[in-house]
């Protein structure tokens, strides 16, 4: 079965092709063709890339249109130097990341009108993310007709959370508008938390894991017996840990402060909130922490604050998820500083040695998955590469 996966953002498009029919279906296989567009490149125009067949391509096209582009990036599976398919009929179903599934959907879904329309009903809730996937489910339909379409919800593997878990302590009305803590990575958390079993030999059932989502976007999640009870992201990707250039919780009186005081818009403080704070904002130099982490060690001190910053509400926010899992079996960094920042593994563990969690003293990162957890350690510390497309070709194949 030829599954192709389509991860839809606002700035960028990247997809892959996978055969299960070569290999076998429990490992991570590579991929036989992958592409990506980036339209923050040019004005007016869009980088493709692509590579399949041992081949590689790049090409800036004087494309604005996302339709088009996508039709462009989906022709290299069958056009040129990165050719992998005969012809687009060989594909068998296309799997989308679709950010938002509201309460409606908490399992993965085959598209059809309805669900669609959810996603679009679903669009004031995911203004950036929402539009962008149904925009890609539309130009796939286009390209390849009726063939079969799934939605996998990065919000549904914390539809189960505890009411308590997932509610606002506002005015109950906000109970029966939805606003409520949705919790976003969700394919990745249960990817790594599956994974995770795996690897300790354990059943998924029996284990409290905290998984920590550290990427550009930044999100932890307690799994309990394989459910997440709970998640530090919210009613949006806002809310909980420090990340890139997003500020996580902030207290809400600083917002009505700085309307108030300084007229700010609501525009004014998505910008801010969720474009000039978290690494960004703090260090003023960047939102990568490897750039954070070498102004720091040349002796930056707006640099030395965000990172401290950082691993301050790191280190709370995995207190509080220990609390909600009421014990601890693992904890699993992943995404792209938790997977590669052996400084980030030692300072946000640090203070959980009490609990009997102690990390090895050789720390290295590693193309592979690995256990960073001294043998002696009570509770296990993995480091796992998240593997989202691959979690969405597999939700695929259960589905269909
Ligand atoms: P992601 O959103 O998962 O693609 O993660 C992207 C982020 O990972 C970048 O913005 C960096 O902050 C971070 N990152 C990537 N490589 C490293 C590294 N070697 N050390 C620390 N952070 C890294």
């Amino acid at each position: 079965m030829k599954i192709l996966v389509l991860n839809a953002g606002s700035s960028s498009h990247k997809s892959c092709l996978f055969d299960l029919s070569q290999g076998d279906v429990g490992a991570v296989p590579q991929p036989l063709w992958r592409a990506a567009l980036d339209w923050t490149h040019q004005p007016g125009k869009v980088e493709l890339s692509a590579s399949g067949g041992g081949e590689t391509i790049q090409q800036v096209l004087p494309i604005t249109d996302k339709a088009k582009g996508l039709k462009a990036m989906v022709n290299t599976l069958v056009d040129g130097p990165t050719q992998v398919l005969e012809g687009l009929a060989a594909i068998d179903v296309v799997g989308h990341r679709v950010v938002h599934g509201g309460r409606e959907y908490i399992d993965s879904v085959r598209i059809d009108d309805r669900v669609k329309a959810a996603i679009e009903r679903l669009i004031p809730l995911a203004p950036a993310h929402n539009p962008a996937n149904l925009q890609g489910i539309e130009a796939l339909e286009d390209i390849l007709g009726d063939r079969p379409q799934v939605a996998v919800f990065d919000t549904a593997f914390h539809a189960r959370m505890p009411e308590a878990a997932a509610t606002y302590p506002g005015p109950h009305a906000w109970v029966e508008q939805g606003i409520r803590r949705y919790g976003f990575h969700g394919i990745s958390h249960q990817y790594v938390a599956q994974r995770t079993a795996d690897m300790m030999n354990c059943d998924l059932a029996e284990l409290k894991i905290l998984t920590c989502h550290l990427g550009n976007g930044c999100s932890l999640a307690a799994v309990k017996g394989g459910i997440s009870v709970d998640t530090t992201m919210g009613f949006t990707p806002l809310d909980g840990l420090m990340m890139g250039s997003r500020s996580g919780s902030v207290d809400p009186g600083i917002l009505i402060y700085l309307m108030r005081q300084e007229g700010y818009s609501a525009d004014q403080l998505d910008r801010l909130l969720n474009k000039e704070s978290g690494l960004q904002g703090l260090s003023g130099q960047s939102n990568d922490m490897r750039s954070v982490v070498e102004a720091m060690e040349g002796g930056n001190p707006q640099a030395q604050l965000a990172f401290d910053t950082f691993i301050h509400r790191l280190r709370r926010e995995m207190g509080g998820m220990v609390a909600s899992l009421g014990g601890l079996d693992a904890v699993v960094f992943t995404a792209g500083i938790g997977e590669n920042s052996p400084l980030v593994w030692q300072q946000a563990c640090a203070p959980f040695e009490f609990l009997g969690l102690r990390l090895r003293s050789d720390l290295t990162r590693s193309k592979e998955d690995q256990d960073i957890a001294s043998d002696n350690s009570r509770v296990r510390s993995l480091v796992i590469h998240t593997q989202e497309e691959w979690a969405i070709a597999q939700a695929c194949l259960a589905l269909l």
